[in-house]
Protein backbone atom coordinates (compact mmCIF):
# COMPACT_ATOMS: atom_id res chain seq x y z
CA UNK A 1 0.00 0.00 0.00
CA UNK A 2 1.73 3.23 -0.87
CA UNK A 3 1.71 5.52 2.07
CA UNK A 4 2.12 9.46 3.05
CA UNK A 5 3.41 11.01 6.60
CA UNK A 6 1.72 14.20 7.75
CA UNK A 7 5.10 15.82 6.70
CA UNK A 8 3.97 15.69 3.72
CA UNK A 9 1.48 18.43 3.51
CA UNK A 10 0.34 21.84 2.07
CA UNK A 11 -1.21 25.00 3.88
CA UNK A 12 -2.71 26.27 0.51
CA UNK A 13 -4.75 24.62 -2.51
CA UNK A 14 -2.84 25.81 -4.69
CA UNK A 15 -3.74 26.03 -8.87
CA UNK A 16 -0.12 25.39 -9.72
CA UNK A 17 0.69 22.64 -6.89
CA UNK A 18 3.11 19.55 -7.47
CA UNK A 19 2.07 16.09 -6.53
CA UNK A 20 3.99 14.16 -3.77
CA UNK A 21 2.50 10.98 -5.21
CA UNK A 22 0.80 10.05 -8.80
CA UNK A 23 -1.06 7.11 -8.37
CA UNK A 24 -3.73 5.47 -10.61
CA UNK A 25 -7.43 5.26 -10.07
CA UNK A 26 -8.44 2.55 -7.56
CA UNK A 27 -5.65 2.64 -5.54
CA UNK A 28 -5.85 2.41 -1.37
CA UNK A 29 -3.42 4.83 0.29
CA UNK A 30 -2.48 4.74 4.16
CA UNK A 31 -2.26 8.71 5.15
CA UNK A 32 -1.08 10.30 8.20
CA UNK A 33 -2.53 14.03 9.12
CA UNK A 34 -1.16 16.22 12.01
CA UNK A 35 -4.57 17.67 13.91
CA UNK A 36 -4.79 20.79 12.84
CA UNK A 37 -2.63 22.93 15.57
CA UNK A 38 0.27 21.06 13.83
CA UNK A 39 1.09 19.38 17.96
CA UNK A 40 1.40 22.38 19.42
CA UNK A 41 -1.25 22.02 21.50
CA UNK A 42 -0.63 19.33 24.36
CA UNK A 43 -2.03 21.07 27.41
CA UNK A 44 -4.69 22.84 28.92
CA UNK A 45 -2.62 25.61 29.04
CA UNK A 46 -2.12 25.78 25.76
CA UNK A 47 -4.23 28.48 24.51
CA UNK A 48 -4.70 30.02 21.02
CA UNK A 49 -2.51 32.96 21.83
CA UNK A 50 0.36 30.87 22.40
CA UNK A 51 0.39 29.66 18.91
CA UNK A 52 1.82 29.61 15.88
CA UNK A 53 -1.56 30.22 13.68
CA UNK A 54 0.67 30.03 9.96
CA UNK A 55 0.91 26.34 11.25
CA UNK A 56 -3.05 25.45 11.52
CA UNK A 57 -4.91 22.74 9.01
CA UNK A 58 -2.41 21.27 7.26
CA UNK A 59 -3.58 18.69 4.83
CA UNK A 60 -1.62 15.89 3.78
CA UNK A 61 -0.69 15.57 -0.04
CA UNK A 62 -1.06 16.72 -3.02
CA UNK A 63 -1.87 12.99 -4.29
CA UNK A 64 -2.15 13.55 -8.53
CA UNK A 65 -4.42 10.47 -9.77
CA UNK A 66 -3.58 9.56 -13.15
CA UNK A 67 -5.87 10.51 -15.94
CA UNK A 68 -7.79 13.62 -13.61
CA UNK A 69 -8.73 16.07 -16.41
CA UNK A 70 -10.91 19.52 -15.34
CA UNK A 71 -14.53 17.98 -15.37
CA UNK A 72 -13.79 14.70 -13.90
CA UNK A 73 -14.81 13.65 -10.30
CA UNK A 74 -11.82 12.57 -8.17
CA UNK A 75 -13.75 10.23 -5.57
CA UNK A 76 -11.80 9.62 -2.38
CA UNK A 77 -13.53 7.37 -0.36
CA UNK A 78 -12.18 7.27 3.50
CA UNK A 79 -11.99 3.24 4.15
CA UNK A 80 -10.97 4.10 7.62
CA UNK A 81 -10.46 6.95 10.09
CA UNK A 82 -7.70 6.05 12.62
CA UNK A 83 -7.60 9.38 15.57
CA UNK A 84 -4.74 9.12 18.09
CA UNK A 85 -4.97 8.77 21.33
CA UNK A 86 -5.03 12.52 22.52
CA UNK A 87 -7.40 15.41 20.79
CA UNK A 88 -7.83 19.06 22.15
CA UNK A 89 -11.46 21.41 21.75
CA UNK A 90 -11.06 25.46 22.38
CA UNK A 91 -12.60 28.51 23.12
CA UNK A 92 -10.82 30.99 21.00
CA UNK A 93 -11.17 34.36 21.39
CA UNK A 94 -14.02 36.66 19.24
CA UNK A 95 -14.81 33.40 17.88
CA UNK A 96 -18.59 31.41 17.79
CA UNK A 97 -21.99 31.50 18.86
CA UNK A 98 -21.32 31.71 22.71
CA UNK A 99 -18.61 33.30 22.80
CA UNK A 100 -19.81 36.27 24.58
CA UNK A 101 -20.63 34.35 27.42
CA UNK A 102 -17.22 32.56 27.72
CA UNK A 103 -15.08 34.10 30.78
CA UNK A 104 -11.75 33.37 29.29
CA UNK A 105 -10.29 31.29 26.34
CA UNK A 106 -10.18 28.31 27.16
CA UNK A 107 -8.83 24.62 26.10
CA UNK A 108 -9.80 21.21 26.80
CA UNK A 109 -7.93 17.74 26.39
CA UNK A 110 -9.94 14.88 25.04
CA UNK A 111 -9.00 11.13 25.81
CA UNK A 112 -9.44 8.99 23.04
CA UNK A 113 -9.59 5.34 23.75
CA UNK A 114 -11.27 2.32 22.11
CA UNK A 115 -13.94 4.40 20.32
CA UNK A 116 -14.98 6.51 23.42
CA UNK A 117 -13.66 10.58 23.83
CA UNK A 118 -13.46 11.51 26.95
CA UNK A 119 -13.77 14.94 28.29
CA UNK A 120 -13.91 14.59 31.61
CA UNK A 121 -14.96 12.10 34.28
CA UNK A 122 -18.07 12.66 33.69
CA UNK A 123 -18.67 13.21 30.28
CA UNK A 124 -17.94 10.47 27.28
CA UNK A 125 -19.43 9.39 24.23
CA UNK A 126 -18.42 7.39 20.62
CA UNK A 127 -15.85 8.57 18.02
CA UNK A 128 -17.45 10.20 14.83
CA UNK A 129 -14.05 9.94 13.16
CA UNK A 130 -14.06 12.74 10.25
CA UNK A 131 -11.97 15.21 8.07
CA UNK A 132 -12.34 18.59 8.10
CA UNK A 133 -9.82 19.43 5.13
CA UNK A 134 -10.52 17.45 1.97
CA UNK A 135 -9.87 19.59 -1.80
CA UNK A 136 -8.13 19.36 -4.45
CA UNK A 137 -6.44 22.08 -6.67
CA UNK A 138 -8.23 24.82 -6.97
CA UNK A 139 -9.36 26.60 -10.68
CA UNK A 140 -7.19 29.58 -10.08
CA UNK A 141 -4.98 31.27 -7.28
CA UNK A 142 -4.25 30.27 -3.90
CA UNK A 143 -6.67 29.50 -1.32
CA UNK A 144 -5.53 28.64 2.36
CA UNK A 145 -6.12 25.37 3.59
CA UNK A 146 -8.53 27.78 6.50
CA UNK A 147 -10.84 27.91 3.51
CA UNK A 148 -13.82 26.16 1.50
CA UNK A 149 -14.83 26.72 -1.43
CA UNK A 150 -16.00 24.93 -4.92
CA UNK A 151 -12.98 22.90 -4.43
CA UNK A 152 -13.50 21.60 -1.09
CA UNK A 153 -10.93 22.49 1.39
CA UNK A 154 -12.33 23.05 4.87
CA UNK A 155 -15.63 21.58 4.88
CA UNK A 156 -16.30 20.60 8.22
CA UNK A 157 -18.91 17.97 7.40
CA UNK A 158 -18.97 15.70 10.00
CA UNK A 159 -20.64 13.39 7.09
CA UNK A 160 -16.91 13.15 5.71
CA UNK A 161 -16.94 10.73 7.96
CA UNK A 162 -15.79 6.53 7.56
CA UNK A 163 -17.19 4.99 4.75
CA UNK A 164 -18.09 7.96 2.61
CA UNK A 165 -17.09 8.78 -0.95
CA UNK A 166 -16.47 12.54 -1.81
CA UNK A 167 -16.61 13.38 -4.91
CA UNK A 168 -14.00 16.23 -5.78
CA UNK A 169 -14.86 18.40 -8.79
CA UNK A 170 -10.92 18.58 -10.57
CA UNK A 171 -10.20 21.57 -11.75
CA UNK A 172 -6.23 20.18 -12.58
CA UNK A 173 -4.73 17.89 -14.16
CA UNK A 174 -4.20 14.80 -12.01
CA UNK A 175 -6.71 16.66 -9.42
CA UNK A 176 -4.43 17.04 -6.28
CA UNK A 177 -6.35 15.91 -3.22
CA UNK A 178 -5.19 17.13 0.19
CA UNK A 179 -6.63 15.92 3.29
CA UNK A 180 -6.30 16.59 6.86
CA UNK A 181 -7.87 18.53 10.06
CA UNK A 182 -8.90 15.31 11.61
CA UNK A 183 -12.05 15.34 14.09
CA UNK A 184 -12.42 12.36 16.91
CA UNK A 185 -15.74 14.57 16.21
CA UNK A 186 -17.48 17.38 15.43
CA UNK A 187 -20.98 18.52 15.52
CA UNK A 188 -23.13 20.18 12.97
CA UNK A 189 -22.02 23.91 12.93
CA UNK A 190 -18.62 23.57 14.97
CA UNK A 191 -19.75 26.09 16.64
CA UNK A 192 -16.87 27.34 19.05
CA UNK A 193 -14.67 26.36 16.02
CA UNK A 194 -12.93 22.86 16.82
CA UNK A 195 -14.10 19.87 16.56
CA UNK A 196 -12.16 17.67 18.65
CA UNK A 197 -8.82 18.27 16.85
CA UNK A 198 -5.90 15.35 16.29
CA UNK A 199 -3.85 13.68 14.71
CA UNK A 200 -3.92 10.27 12.64
CA UNK A 201 -4.19 7.95 10.07
CA UNK A 202 -6.49 6.99 7.32
CA UNK A 203 -7.14 4.55 4.97
CA UNK A 204 -8.44 5.59 1.85
CA UNK A 205 -9.30 4.57 -1.90
CA UNK A 206 -9.37 7.03 -4.89
CA UNK A 207 -11.04 6.74 -8.06
CA UNK A 208 -11.79 8.94 -11.09
CA UNK A 209 -15.30 9.76 -12.60
CA UNK A 210 -14.69 10.73 -16.01
CA UNK A 211 -16.65 13.98 -17.85
CA UNK A 212 -19.04 14.64 -15.12
CA UNK A 213 -18.58 16.51 -11.52
CA UNK A 214 -20.25 18.66 -9.16
CA UNK A 215 -20.42 22.25 -8.91
CA UNK A 216 -18.92 21.76 -5.09
CA UNK A 217 -17.63 18.52 -3.45
CA UNK A 218 -20.77 15.65 -3.43
CA UNK A 219 -20.23 13.12 -0.44
CA UNK A 220 -21.78 9.94 -0.57
CA UNK A 221 -22.53 7.69 2.12
CA UNK A 222 -24.30 4.63 2.37
CA UNK A 223 -27.40 6.21 2.09
CA UNK A 224 -27.25 9.75 0.55
CA UNK A 225 -26.17 12.09 -1.34
CA UNK A 226 -24.98 15.24 0.80
CA UNK A 227 -24.09 18.65 -1.84
CA UNK A 228 -22.61 21.52 -0.58
CA UNK A 229 -22.68 25.19 -0.92
CA UNK A 230 -20.06 27.46 0.81
CA UNK A 231 -20.25 31.30 1.14
CA UNK A 232 -17.45 33.65 2.65
CA UNK A 233 -19.92 35.18 5.28
CA UNK A 234 -23.88 34.17 4.88
CA UNK A 235 -25.66 31.37 6.01
CA UNK A 236 -28.86 32.32 4.25
CA UNK A 237 -26.62 32.73 0.63
CA UNK A 238 -25.05 29.38 1.72
CA UNK A 239 -28.33 27.25 2.27
CA UNK A 240 -29.35 28.39 -1.37
CA UNK A 241 -26.67 27.44 -2.96
CA UNK A 242 -26.88 24.15 -1.31
CA UNK A 243 -30.21 23.40 -2.16
CA UNK A 244 -29.68 24.82 -6.00
CA UNK A 245 -26.81 22.14 -5.83
CA UNK A 246 -29.20 19.26 -4.83
CA UNK A 247 -32.12 20.61 -7.41
CA UNK A 248 -29.71 20.58 -10.17
CA UNK A 249 -28.17 16.99 -9.51
CA UNK A 250 -31.91 15.97 -9.70
CA UNK A 251 -33.04 17.79 -12.38
CA UNK A 252 -29.74 17.30 -14.59
CA UNK A 253 -29.24 13.87 -13.43
CA UNK A 254 -32.06 12.07 -12.11
CA UNK A 255 -34.71 13.39 -14.25
CA UNK A 256 -37.10 15.45 -12.46
CA UNK A 257 -38.70 18.56 -12.86
CA UNK A 258 -37.66 21.57 -11.21
CA UNK A 259 -41.03 21.14 -9.50
CA UNK A 260 -40.75 18.34 -8.65
CA UNK A 261 -37.22 18.27 -7.09
CA UNK A 262 -37.94 20.98 -5.20
CA UNK A 263 -41.38 19.41 -3.31
CA UNK A 264 -39.10 15.94 -2.91
CA UNK A 265 -36.39 17.84 -0.89
CA UNK A 266 -38.97 19.23 0.62
CA UNK A 267 -40.37 16.37 1.73
CA UNK A 268 -37.30 13.99 1.93
CA UNK A 269 -34.00 16.02 2.02
CA UNK A 270 -32.20 17.50 5.16
CA UNK A 271 -30.57 20.74 4.68
CA UNK A 272 -28.46 21.27 7.27
CA UNK A 273 -25.74 23.75 8.67
CA UNK A 274 -22.13 21.96 8.44
CA UNK A 275 -20.15 24.59 9.46
CA UNK A 276 -21.18 28.01 11.15
CA UNK A 277 -19.23 29.12 13.54
CA UNK A 278 -19.82 33.23 13.60
CA UNK A 279 -18.81 35.41 14.50
CA UNK A 280 -15.35 34.64 12.44
CA UNK A 281 -13.31 35.02 9.39
CA UNK A 282 -14.32 30.97 8.72
CA UNK A 283 -16.39 29.96 5.32
CA UNK A 284 -19.83 29.45 5.90
CA UNK A 285 -20.82 25.49 4.62
CA UNK A 286 -24.39 24.81 4.39
CA UNK A 287 -25.68 20.45 3.13
CA UNK A 288 -28.66 18.93 1.62
CA UNK A 289 -29.01 15.64 2.40
CA UNK A 290 -30.44 14.12 -0.49
CA UNK A 291 -31.60 10.58 0.20
CA UNK A 292 -31.14 7.68 -2.69
CA UNK A 293 -33.76 5.80 -3.98
CA UNK A 294 -34.35 4.04 -6.88
CA UNK A 295 -34.78 7.32 -8.98
CA UNK A 296 -31.61 8.38 -7.59
CA UNK A 297 -29.40 5.95 -7.90
CA UNK A 298 -25.51 7.20 -8.96
CA UNK A 299 -24.22 10.96 -8.41
CA UNK A 300 -24.05 11.46 -12.33
CA UNK A 301 -26.02 10.44 -15.49
CA UNK A 302 -22.64 8.26 -16.90
CA1 LIG B 1 -11.90 22.67 10.18
ZN1 LIG C 1 -10.51 21.00 12.87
Amino acid sequence: MEKLSRDTHIWAFDSQMQPVITVDPGTTLEIETWDCFTGQVQSESDTLEKLDINRVNSATGPIAVRGAEPGDSLSVTLIDIRPNEQGAGMVIPEWGQLVHKAKSPTTRIFKVKDGIIHMNERVSWPTRPMFGVIGVAPASGSIPTFAADRHGGNMDDNQNGIGATIHLPVFQPGGQLAIGDMHASMGDGEISGTGVEIGGTATIKVDLIKGKAGGWPITETADSWITHGTTASSIDEALQLACEEAAKLLVDEWGFTIEDAFIFLSVAGDLGIAQYCHPSPGSVIAKMRVPKTKATPSPFRL
